[in-house]
């Protein structure tokens, strides 16, 4: 029982100087409660026999250890250098310098979200975006959701789905069925919006026929999916979207297109494999278009629908419209990057990413020369080596899932099997984590996103100094 008399009492540690400096950092409900359970955990350890005062002297540090571990946020900032340019487990796209003022007057001061300062009357909250998109993408009219996830679901509903549950079929080629992962898998989304699901073809070859045959006054709507993140070769046929626009329009159904990643540029410019724009999208004749926002496009996470008008009336119209607008917040930073694109020429030098997707090989590889040393010395104590290498960057998001970009970097080396796998641990947990990918027993760190070389040394210098080191 002696032991218990060695620790201190939640009050005293909270009246002390060290509890007055964690207060002043966590708060005092906080300090209180790591305090009640770290002591509590302490007097079950006397019981079972340790020493009091030796555990009481741990007491501040632990303490402090808690609150900081409590307090660190997963919502900081971090290093991809995965290869991967729009991550989407790390957020997509890094927003314009641009969009974000944008964001923080939107966050910060009234603005006329829905309000038409000419009239003094209610105004629309898409309106400024719909002008940009119109411009953009030559198409009639816009509309704008929370992704594209949303963009398909209710473009799907208003067609096919129908208010009085009056269920009209969607065709869709079998080799279009996708699952783009976060559950969004076509047929699901179909059955969720309401819409008969009739597919035509086979996985690898539709044809025309196939879809003429399947027309019936039951149809609803003729939809065409990019395949995103799988590519079927060989044997295959589909049919265009031009093809499709022409039987849709003879027999009066409309066609929709998810374009997915859709771009408002062409990316051949920046040495990417060329791909329909939204435009060209648009102009091959499809009703309507829909593409997401933080893909290829670089902004904040948003769901564009762009086409005929009185198909984006009826969209607007439905009541799932409501459900899934955006907020003003990324209104603004929408309007800002969209803005970007008035200025084709300009892009890649304000959009980061078009930015890094440009980035020359040559480039990346220089920044991979003048670090490799840097890094190696870090990395030294540590067990591990750095040395220059090359490597392919990928664009992510499903956009040109099989097409790589010549890119650069840094092969993290060290002894042993798992060394990989045990460093790769280590930089995810510093406090500004690092994190590479693993290829051929070892860690690669691909530098195309990075645009600081201290920002990296800063991090890996806390691999050294602690950071909060990984088993
Ligand atoms: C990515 C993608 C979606 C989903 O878009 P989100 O903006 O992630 O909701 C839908 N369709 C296709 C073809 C895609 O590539």
């Amino acid at each position: 029982m002696e032991g218990f008399r060695a620790l201190p009492s939640v009050d005293q540690v909270l009246l002390s100087d060290e509890g007055q400096a964690l207060i002043a950092r966590h708060g005092r409900k906080g300090v209180r409660e790591a305090l009640r359970a770290r002591l509590d955990e302490m007097r079950d350890a006397i019981r079972a026999g340790e020493d009091g005062a030796r555990l009481a002297a741990t007491l501040p540090a632990l303490i402090a250890a808690d609150l900081a571990a409590r307090d660190q946020t997963r919502l900081r900032p971090m290093l991809n250098l995965t290869g991967t340019v729009l991550h989407t487990n790390l957020g997509r796209a890094i927003l314009a310098d641009a969009a974000v003022r944008a964001a923080v007057i939107a966050m910060t001061s009234p603005l006329a979200l829905e309000f038409d300062l000419e009239t003094g009357g209610r105004g629309q909250r898409d309106d400024p975006l719909r002008t940009l998109l119109t411009e953009l993408t030559g198409a009639e009219d816009a509309t704008i959701v929370n992704n594209n996830a949303a963009a398909v679901l209710i473009a799907l509903n208003t067609l096919a789905g129908g208010p009085d549950c009056q269920t009209r079929e969607a065709i869709v080629s079998r080799g279009e069925l996708i699952e783009i992962g976060g559950a969004f898998r076509m047929p699901d989304i179909m059955a969720r919006a309401g819409a008969r699901l009739v597919e035509v073809g086979t996985t690898n070859r539709t044809w025309l026929r196939d879809y003429e045959s399947a027309i019936t006054p039951q149809t609803g709507v003729i939809m065409k999916v990019h395949t995103s993140n799988y590519r079927i070769e060989g044997f295959t046929a589909e049919v265009g979207a031009a093809d499709l626009a022409r039987i849709a329009q003879a027999a009066r159904v409309p066609l929709l297109n998810d374009l997915g990643a859709g771009s408002l540029s062409d990316l051949s410019h920046f040495g990417l494999r060329r791909e329909p724009t939204v435009a060209e999208a648009v102009a091959e004749g499809a009703d309507l278009v829909t593409f997401s926002g933080d893909k290829l496009l670089g902004g904040p996470q948003a769901g564009f629908i762009v086409g005929r008008r009185d198909l984006i009336a009826r969209i607007n119209k439905n009541p799932m419209k409501r459900a899934l607008r955006l907020d003003k917040i990324r209104i603004a930073a929408l309007e800002a990057t969209l803005r970007l694109y008035r200025d084709p020429d300009r892009l890649a030098e304000h959009l980061p990413t078009l930015r890094d997707l440009a980035r020359p090989q040559a480039r990346i590889a220089a920044m991979a020369q003048s670090l490799a040393p840097r890094v190696d010395a870090l990395l030294q104590p540590l067990g591990f080596a750095a040395a220059p290498c090359l490597t392919s960057s990928q664009i992510g998001s499903g956009a040109l899932p099989v097409d790589t970009i010549p890119s650069a970097g840094l092969r993290l080396t060290g002894q042993g099997g798992d060394a990989p796998e045990r460093l790769a641990a280590r930089l995810r947990a510093l406090p500004l984590p690092v994190l590479g990918h693993i290829r051929d027993g070892a860690l690669i760190l691909d530098l195309r996103t990075l645009h600081d070389e201290a920002r990296l040394l800063t991090a890996l210098g806390g691999a050294l100094s602690g950071g909060r080191s990984a088993p």
